[in-house]
């Protein structure tokens, strides 16, 4: 098959176009390299099955041509990060908004699958544990920049549905919970890289208000099979799935896990959220998916549990300072 992955090189997109190429697949990506990089490629550039393009998923004449020549569409091009979101509200919702909908209008036009990774954030701040594919979702007020990330990625599985309705577009709708793993920057606010960076440094553990707040962690290489799964899966089109891992962990003692699994000397330490963000900021306390839905339909179970996905993550951070600090050492060496 053909794949076109939008955001393929991001975090999560370069480990499906990894999955993809090793089970035989040609990978096309289109990534505005806002949040992606080409180092998360950079493995993959010789492959002969693999190809990237370098441009955003808002232009409709080059997306026209890549989902034309692609079997199928894996959409992941989004906004990322709840710091980014608050920072940079119209780029939110301009990617997801207007992302989405090209793609849809493309798929429609020649008559495309396409899977739509959506988020966990859909759920809102609705209290229940955990969280089945049909709960209501509860969203805080639109002054509130964090909700516009929660009812722009809602809008985007309206429209999913809405393009298989009138215009016949099979569409797979995923929800996605705290994906972790190798190559997953901190630089957008995601917790585990954070932490984990913090601690390898020695410097302060930065746990948001009371660290009593609760999330799940999902494996990347869990997930991109999952979505592969579910692409593959004839009955999972017009369906909504939970994608994640229903181990849950408090923050405060997320931090002191990787505090001891790294040997740290680093303090935590608790930061107001109104000092961690600006303004604006309301946080979900407890977030874990029921993953019944998607157990019956493809036998997904998650295979790695917190303590591995830790350790893995750890490893790959060293190993990646490491590396940095010899090119830092040899650049030094040149100078002088
Ligand atoms: N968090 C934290 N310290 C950090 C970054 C995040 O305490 O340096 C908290 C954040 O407030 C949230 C949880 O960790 O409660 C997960 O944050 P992340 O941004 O990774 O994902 P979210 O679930 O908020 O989308």
């Amino acid at each position: 098959m053909k794949y076109l992955v939008t955001g393929g090189a991001g975090f999560i997109g370069s480990h499906l176009c990894e999955y993809l190429l090793d089970q035989g697949h040609t990978v096309h990506v289109v990534d505005n390299l806002s949040t992606g990089s080409l180092k998360n490629i950079d493995h993959l550039s010789d492959h002969p099955r693999f190809q990237i393009t370098v441009d955003t998923v808002l232009n409709p004449f080059v997306m026209e041509r890549m989902v034309q020549e692609a079997d199928m569409v894996f959409h992941l091009a989004a906004a990322v990060g709840v710091k980014l979101i608050i920072e940079q509200p119209v780029a939110t919702m301009e990617t997801n908004l207007q992302g989405t909908e090209t793609i849809l209008k493309l798929a429609a036009r020649h008559g495309k699958k396409v899977l739509i990774t959506s988020t966990s954030e859909v759920y809102g701040k609705n209290n229940k544990l955990p969280f089945d594919e049909d709960d209501d979702c509860t969203y805080g007020p639109t002054t509130t920049g964090r909700w516009s990330y929660a009812y722009s990625k809602a809008i985007d599985e309206f429209m999913a549905f809405a393009y298989l309705q009138e215009c016949n577009v099979p569409v797979i709708v995923t929800r996605l919970f705290n994906t972790v793993g190798p190559r997953q920057t901190g630089r957008y606010g995601m917790v585990i890289p954070r932490f984990i960076r913090q601690a390898l440094h020695n410097e302060s553990i930065t746990v948001y208000g009371s660290g009593q707040q609760s999330r799940s962690f999902t494996f990347v290489g869990d997930v991109v099979k999952a979505l592969v799964d579910l692409s593959e899966c004839e009955d999972a089109v017009g369906k909504v799935f939970n994608v994640g891992n229903d181990e849950r962990v408090s923050i405060e003692d997320l931090a002191q896990k990787i505090k001891l699994m790294t040997g740290s000397t680093s303090k935590i330490k608790y930061i107001p959220y109104e000092e961690a963000f600006a303004n604006n900021y309301e946080d979900m306390m407890h977030r874990m998916p029921s993953l019944k839905k998607i157990n019956k339909l493809i036998g997904y179970r998650p295979t790695m549990d917190l303590d591995s996905i830790l350790r893995t993550v750890i490893d790959h951070t060293q190993r990646t300072m490491a590396h940095d600090s010899v090119e830092i050492q040899n650049d030094q060496a040149l100078i002088s």
